[in-house]
């Protein structure tokens, strides 16, 4: 059985007529080549999300979400969406024939944006949503009653709203797992709502309960400085995650300045002894920068959270340096031109204006 549903064991049940795949899932787990030496780290992975067909870890969602459609036949979805979601659903709905609406977050990344409406969905676009707490809760919760009114569920990644589909993405933990059998070891994951991280300590609850001597990885909460709803309160051993005023971040994925699945992830996180981390913006695009300079990996910059936040831990000396650790690479470098323009800059480009100009150029710059 092909994608998520390999696990379909795991999963809610779901008709296999009604099954949807665009080969989502079966990512693989990439040793570092560079970074883990420089650390001083002998085991870091990288769990690659990139590689989804849409280019995110969402489309394990939207495989859940669309296929529990189809099975009720229902012919419209309604979504929100910081852009991920949105293109994943918009791909599942174009292959079910299915029309999709999805409000999107203020200031969404180009690459994102169109690739949600290159798949046929109609996007709408919403002023200061995923910027203001106020606007972003009352969106979410306005278009779960209008959706519920319409007989079909909103489709927000996060188990508040749509905790069926969160099942699909909790294919991530069972990967992991099977492919480090013997894990113990650390899992950074990053967070905006918090859905991903409930979903894997999730996953791995539930592998541990049909695979008793598996031994469930600590894991760890990372958001950006300006977003710190649950990785500052579960660092500081509160109990809530605290909303705040207004999202700072610039990283997209990640402005979620609202309370969504955050208590749950802080209990949930804990429950594994994990902790939170909280990373700068600038700590961020550089991890985006060496991922790809050093290991050979292209991700947006929520795609290299994960890594600000082991930098983070190894600088508190909270690294165990023989410990399998283990980052989740959410999310395609495709997806946010803008962000990715500002590393290539530095990289340089030439023009010439003939080819033997071009083989001298070259001549110049080769050293034997
Ligand atoms: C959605 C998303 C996240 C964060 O997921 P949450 O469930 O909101 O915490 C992280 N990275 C990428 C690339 C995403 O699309």
């Amino acid at each position: 059985m092909k994608g998520i549903w390999k696990y379909s064991h795991l999963l809610p049940y779901i008709e296999e007529s009604a099954k949807l795949t665009l080969g989502e899932g079966n990512t693989p787990l990439i040793k570092s080549r560079q970074l883990g030496r420089q650390l001083g780290i002998d085991h870091l992975y990288f769990k690659l999300e990139i590689v989804n067909p849409s280019g995110s870890y969402k489309d394990r969602f939207a495989a859940g979400a669309i296929s529990g459609l189809v099975q009720r036949n229902i012919n419209f979805c309604i979504a929100t969406s910081s852009g991920n979601t949105g293109a994943a659903l918009s791909a599942y709905c174009a292959a079910a024939g299915i029309k999709c609406y999805i409000a999107v977050v203020d200031g969404v990344p180009i690459g994102k944006m169109q690739q949600m409406q290159v798949y046929g969905a109609q996007t709408l676009m919403i002023k200061n949503f995923g910027i203001d707490p106020n606007v972003t809760s009352e969106v979410m919760h306005g278009l779960h009653i209008i959706a519920e009114n319409f007989g079909s569920p909103v489709q927000i990644s996060a188990y508040q709203y749509s905790s069926l589909a969160m099942a699909g993405v909790q294919t991530i933990a069972y990967e992991i797992a099977e492919d480090m059998p013997a894990l113990g070891g650390q899992v950074f994951s990053p967070a905006g709502g918090g859905g991903l991280t409930l979903a894997i300590v999730k996953g791995f609850n539930k592998w541990k309960a049909i695979k008793p001597d598996f031994k469930i990885p600590k894991v760890h909460c990372v958001q950006p400085e300006g977003n710190d709803t649950i990785s500052g309160p579960l660092r500081n051993g509160l109990s809530k995650a605290q909303p705040v005023p207004k999202s700072q971040t610039a990283i997209s994925g990640l402005q979620v300045p609202n309370i969504i699945d955050g208590n749950e992830v802080l209990e949930a996180c804990k429950g594994t002894r994990g902790t939170g981390y909280t990373v700068a913006d600038s700590a961020v695009y550089k991890c985006q920068e060496d991922l790809a300079k050093m290991e050979g990996i292209y991700c947006e910059p929520a795609g290299a959270v994960a890594l600000a936040g082991v930098l983070k831990a190894v600088e508190n000396g909270e690294i165990n340096k023989k410990d399998h650790i283990v980052c989740v690479v959410t999310g395609h470098g495709f997806k946010d031109p803008v962000s990715s323009a500002k590393i290539a800059k530095k990289s340089g480009d030439s023009y010439f204006n003939s080819a033997n100009e071009t083989f001298e150029y070259l001549k110049s710059q080769i050293k034997k």
